[in-house]
């Protein structure tokens, strides 16, 4: 018979072989938990993290603090790839795309939804009230309707403006660097921004996670064209026993890689979030390296233990940090070209 003394050495060794931290010495090492947090993506994130943390500061839910948290986002006119004010496809339709998921594993979504200023609460309800887990187009619109949501033009004459002008050259190209309005040396002239979109991960009083994301998705893209950010697993994903993550850039390439579940499993073999975001940006470069190097993707991720992270294929990704310590902290991401 083995000796208990055996088996715990047989146990640890075990565990280490499997690339698994041995629970003996977790155990005896202090586990400093930073809750509520709640972090976001872009420089939009600061405002969208402060109406998070309303709800987080008072012991709220993760998934309520996410949801009111990128609403702000949604509403802000100024904000061209978020919610009403978001820039049209190429036929000048607004079309937007939301997802939330909570620390049950439970998820709603919706895709191509038009005239409905806040795509994150329909996803909320189709994730609550509705057997499913994705509603697109017509059918989406019909459902947030039948919920009392109102009919409204999203396509605001900035942004209808910004979509004319376009219509001049139709050039269709994912542009990077456009996103991030504090390096003003990576920026666009005017306010060409080509896409971006607000992910948000909190992780509340009680240690529980949530995620939410939306976007109303690449400027000017064909129409019915959907990303990543409605796509569970690509856009968003969130593991209560491991942690979250989110992504934003070039959707299709997130698609390819199933990139926020990969973050998550990567953080559950051990990876900490930045690193497990490092591996899912290699892992695009890996598979497409050639427009690897002309696109920007950039992933978020949030575990457990109220540790962040985040990576993107090009420099110009930022992200935002809300803790009791500090609400309004915006942190530039780090890159690989
Ligand atoms: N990921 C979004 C999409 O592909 C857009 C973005 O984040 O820039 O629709």
């Amino acid at each position: 018979m083995r000796s208990r003394r055996n088996f715990i050495k047989q146990s640890i060794f075990g565990a280490a072989a499997l690339g698994v931290a041995p629970s003996l010495v977790q155990a005896s090492t202090k586990r400093v938990v930073t809750k509520p947090i709640v972090i976001s993506t872009w420089d939009f994130g600061v405002a969208a993290n402060q109406a998070a943390w309303k709800v987080l500061s008072k012991n709220g839910k993760a998934i309520d603090a996410v949801e009111q948290g990128v609403r702000v986002a949604e509403s802000d006119l100024d904000n061209p790839t978020v919610g009403k004010g978001g820039y049209p496809d190429r036929d000048g339709h607004v079309t937007l795309d939301a997802c939330i998921m909570d620390d049950q594993g439970n998820c709603g979504s919706v895709a191509a939804l038009e005239h409905i200023a806040h795509p994150i609460s329909v996803a909320r309800l189709v994730m609550e009230k509705t057997p499913h887990v994705m509603l697109v187009g017509e059918g989406a619109l019909q459902f947030a309707l039948e919920q009392g949501f109102e009919q409204e033009n999203l396509l605001i004459p900035s942004s209808e403006k910004a979509w004319k002008e376009w219509l001049k050259e139709k050039k269709y190209k994912p542009i990077m660097n456009i996103e991030n309005k504090s390096f003003q040396t990576e920026r666009l002239p005017g306010n060409q921004y080509n896409h971006d979109t607000i992910g948000m991960l909190a992780l509340d009083a009680d240690g529980n996670l949530s995620g939410a994301c939306t976007t109303s998705g690449m400027a000017f893209k064909m129409r019915g064209r959907v990303g990543d950010s409605p796509i569970i697993g690509a856009g968003l994903y969130v593991d209560n026993e491991v942690g979250g993550a989110t992504s934003t850039g070039v959707g299709e390439e997130v698609i390819r890689t199933v990139g926020s579940f990969l973050v998550v499993e990567l953080m559950r073999q051990g990876y900490s979030p930045e690193a497990a975001c490092k591996e899912a940006v290699e892992r695009i470069i890996k598979k497409k390296p050639a427009i690897a190097k002309e696109i920007q993707v950039g992933f978020l991720a949030l575990n457990k233990k109220g540790e962040y992270g985040s990576y993107a294929l090009q420099s110009g990704f930022t992200y935002a940090v809300c803790t009791k310590e500090k609400q309004d902290l915006l942190i530039k991401g780090k890159h690989i070209y």
